[in-house]
């Protein structure tokens, strides 16, 4: 893990009064941290990650909301093709303040920071798809031979005859001599 990105994702609170409505705005490039993604689909380690946020102090604890925009690199499911763009995600995640009753996965405001690296985790990897495609049409690849049907979308095997046809092919000849 590159010890940066962890301290780069903790923001400090001790100048936001704790009065609900008060506000800070948060911005900063990070470098991601590791295993920001999924299989087909993630954030490269290291490339920088903008986030442009805003930690308020509400009733409980720091209400953190805004936009997080990062390079997603990966593989378009249907024909391999290398995907690579820059795309923007909303986060808003709730800090409760220390002592407060909160879900057990709850993320908590500990010693005025926040630690916002399971928040733009949540934000970025929750969203990505699982069938990631390189765009909504794609027409995949040819079963047969793996060409890809988006350079040659009128490809076809027409002299190829299917097994299963072959087989009542070879039928016919008898069923018609039994009629
Ligand atoms: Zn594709
Ligand atoms: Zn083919």
């Amino acid at each position: 893990m590159s010890p940066a990105s962890g301290i780069q994702l903790i923001a400090t609170i001790h100048e936001l009064p704790r009065r609900p409505g008060e506000l800070r705005v948060w911005r900063r490039t990070v470098d991601a941290p590791p295993d920001l993604g999924i299989d087909m689909i993630g954030v490269p380690e290291d490339s920088p990650v903008d986030l442009d946020l805003t930690l308020e102090s509400a009733g409980d604890g720091i209400w953190v909301s805004g936009t997080v925009t990062a390079r997603l690199v990966g593989e378009c499911a249907r024909c391999l093709a290398p995907l690579d763009e820059q795309r923007s995600f909303p986060l808003q995640e709730l800090y409760y303040y220390p002592g407060k009753d909160a879900e057990e996965d709850a993320l908590f405001v500990t010693d005025e920071q926040l630690d916002l690296e399971p928040a733009l985790r949540d934000a970025i990897v929750l969203e990505l798809p699982f069938s990631p495609l390189c765009r909504p049409d794609c027409k995949g690849l040819c079963p047969e031979c793996g060409a890809n049907l988006n350079d040659d979308p009128s490809h076809t095997h027409g002299d190829a005859v299917d097994p299963r046809w072959a087989a009542l092919a070879a039928l016919k000849p008898a069923d018609d001599s039994a009629a």
